[in-house]
């Protein structure tokens, strides 16, 4: 097998200063993160596993494997403590995964206040060694565990974000990075230099070392308050953001998500919950600002900060959906519906909403410490929902690259209708996701009617799209035929090479009924009710252990609705120009 080939040639290389595993359960934990939080990214990322998984434990066994990987042409992917949310730990074309987290420590404070060290150091092994310096990161992480590599190529925003703008704007200092050449020198690189490898997913190189801007530690509470509805509470978190120093953390809370944490005297049960994370002395201002808006403050507790950090971002996704899982989260950044609540009902009638504070006006451009400053949006909100999300649609229609066609009475005409391009299948160049600047300002996206389901429509997908059609799927049914004449099902995470689909992982049957029989059929299952399945039939051919299905036919397939009694063009309207022809 490939893979043990491999893992024998990486022990042999690397020795001691590594650990190289390819069994399955190091491979499927290697591929664990936090991208499940988003259901588009959870149905579309296929969970590919990597070959190998080396844990890499010196700056020499990263440059070693740096140096065999470019002359194997082996693909390899970083990771630090997976707790990223887009999948970008996902080793889509397999090879080696390089984990980081035992690579850490050598924490060193130079006299600039950057602090410096290993990139699989923890942020809590961080803070331990900044205790006694009266120094602190000009950024805190929200999830403590994560790895400061991590973070960096990973992360963008975060508590401190109000005060010191975004992790690419002078918080990293100092990048060491190895690069995958034949030699693998390392580079290191100042800020600004430094910003191009900021929030690039490990793509350009892996950080062996990194260099974090800090700032001298201040003394802050977390306070809470208890306040009207959303519109009264932005009003005063608005007032609260002019605060200098500004607030670390600003949030404010609908009763409803409020409900979803975990209790907490600080929140009051069934009204709208600000909370912010301010400077001591600016603890008497917060207050002042919540009583003249007609709020009321609940707490204001120093050993509450680091817990209100894990009420904002994704924490809040990830706790909301613990107790409610058919709950997602749109984020709209800027300051568009800032202060007006009824239009974020109009898209999404049922949303749930929770106010950020990202970055405040006059928030520092350059390192921190500089005189440069820029006006930036200083909002983020959040509206967690569980209904249909309407403003995707609308991206769709108005999008202006989507202008999907529709067979109608024999002759093409355009679809008119607002979902008629729902799915990327139907509309090419589209982006199905959300618009953040269009909610609210076309309406309501209006609902198409059910309609039963009468007639079956199929559109051909060439061969050179297969790839890219496949890569909006999650995993694939492959079906072979068992001695019997049954169908044997098995669930696989197929890649599409060089116009082949390439699946590994085989059972024992399936290996025994391709030998024999070497028809083989791929079924991609639709990711929801009005998406198409992706059918391929093809030949295969096996090859340790590696099965290459060569389609013969390939084909987008879903239900659909009965033409309307107008001979509109319905949901099921196909974009031509991917099709060449239908089944
Ligand atoms: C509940 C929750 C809340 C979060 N809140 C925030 C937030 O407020 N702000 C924010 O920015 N993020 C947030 N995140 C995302 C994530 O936690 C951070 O980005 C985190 O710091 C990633 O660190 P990690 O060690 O888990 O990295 P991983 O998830 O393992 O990796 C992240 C990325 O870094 C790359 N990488 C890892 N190590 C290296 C290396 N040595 N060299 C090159 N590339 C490398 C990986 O390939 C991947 O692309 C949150 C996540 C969760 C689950």
């Amino acid at each position: 097998m490939l893979s043990e080939t491999l893992a024998a040639d990486l022990r042999a290389l690397l020795g001691d200063s590594a650990e190289v595993r390819d069994d399955e359960a190091a491979r499927k934990s290697a591929t664990k993160d936090f991208s499940w939080v988003s259901p588009i990214i959870h149905n579309t990322i296929p969970r590919t596993l990597p070959d190998v998984v080396v844990t890499v434990r010196t700056v020499e066994a990263v440059r070693t494997l740096a140096r065999f990987a470019h002359e194997r042409r082996i693909p390899l992917t970083a990771r630090g403590k997976g707790t990223s949310n887009y999948g970008q730990i996902i080793p889509l074309a397999r090879g080696i995964m390089v984990d980081f987290h035992e690579l850490s420590g050598d924490l060193v404070l130079d006299d600039d206040g950057v602090v410096h060290g290993l990139p699989g150091t923890t942020w809590r092994d961080l803070f331990a060694f900044l205790e006694d310096t009266g120094r602190e990161p000009a950024m805190f992480p929200t999830t403590l565990n994560s790895t400061l590599a991590g973070s960096v190529a990973g992360g963008a925003g975060r508590p401190g974000s109000i005060e010191h703008g975004f992790n690419h704007e002078g918080f990293v200092q100092m990048l060491t990075l190895v690069p995958v050449t034949a030699d693998a020198e390392p580079v290191t690189l100042r800020y600004p230099d430094t910003t191009p490898h900021v929030h690039a997913f490990g793509t350009t190189g892996l950080f062996v070392r990194v260099g974090l801007q800090t700032v001298p530690a201040r003394e802050r509470t977390a306070v809470f308050a208890s306040v009207p509805d959303l519109d009264a509470g932005a009003a005063m978190a608005l007032q609260i953001l002019q605060l200098r120093p500004p607030p670390q953390i600003l949030a404010v809370t609908e009763p409803e998500l409020a409900a979803l944490f975990p209790e907490d005297p600080g929140f009051e049960p069934g009204r709208t919950n600000l909370r912010a994370v301010v400077d001591v002395a600016n603890a008497p201002v917060v207050q002042e600002i919540v009583e003249r808006g007609g709020g009321t403050v609940t707490g204001a507790r120093p050993d509450a900060v680091r817990y209100l950090a894990t009420l904002i971002n994704n924490h809040t996704t990830v706790r909301a959906k613990a107790k409610r899982p058919e709950l997602y989260h749109v984020l709209v950044r800027g300051n568009a519906i800032l202060g007006k609540r009824a239009l974020i009902a109009e898209a999404f009638e049922d949303a749930t909403v929770q106010l950020e504070g990202i970055r405040g006006r006059g928030a520092r451009a350059s390192r921190p410490g500089s005189s440069r400053r820029t006006a930036t949006t200083p909002w983020c909100t959040r509206a967690w929902t569980g209904c249909a999300p309407r403003a995707w649609r609308w991206t769709a229609r108005t999008a202006g690259s989507c202008t999907p066609t529709c067979r109608r009475g024999g002759r093409l005409r355009t679809a008119t209708t607002p979902w008629a391009c729902s799915t990327p299948a139907n509309c090419r160049g589209s982006e199905d996701r959300p618009s953040t600047d269009r909610i609210g300002t076309n309406g309501p996206c209006p609902v198409p009617p059910p309609a039963p389901y009468a007639r079956r429509v199929s559109i051909a997908v060439p061969i050179d799209d297969l790839a890219k059609t496949a890569a909006r799927y999650g995993f694939a049914y492959l079906v072979t035929i068992a001695d019997d004449g049954r169908p044997h099902i098995v669930a696989v995470s197929p890649q599409v090479r060089d116009g082949a689909v390439v699946v590994g992982d085989l059972g024992r049957k399936t290996r025994a009924n391709v030998a024999a029989r070497p028809a083989a059929t791929l079924v991609w299952p639709p990711t929801s009710a009005a998406d198409h399945s992706l059918i391929v039939d093809g030949e295969t051919a096996l090859s340790d252990d590696v099965l290459t299905v060569t389609p013969t036919r390939a084909v987008l397939h879903r239900p659909a609705p009965a033409p309307t009694a107008g001979g509109g063009c319905g949901s099921d309207c196909v974009e031509l120009p991917t099709a060449s022809g239908r089944g």
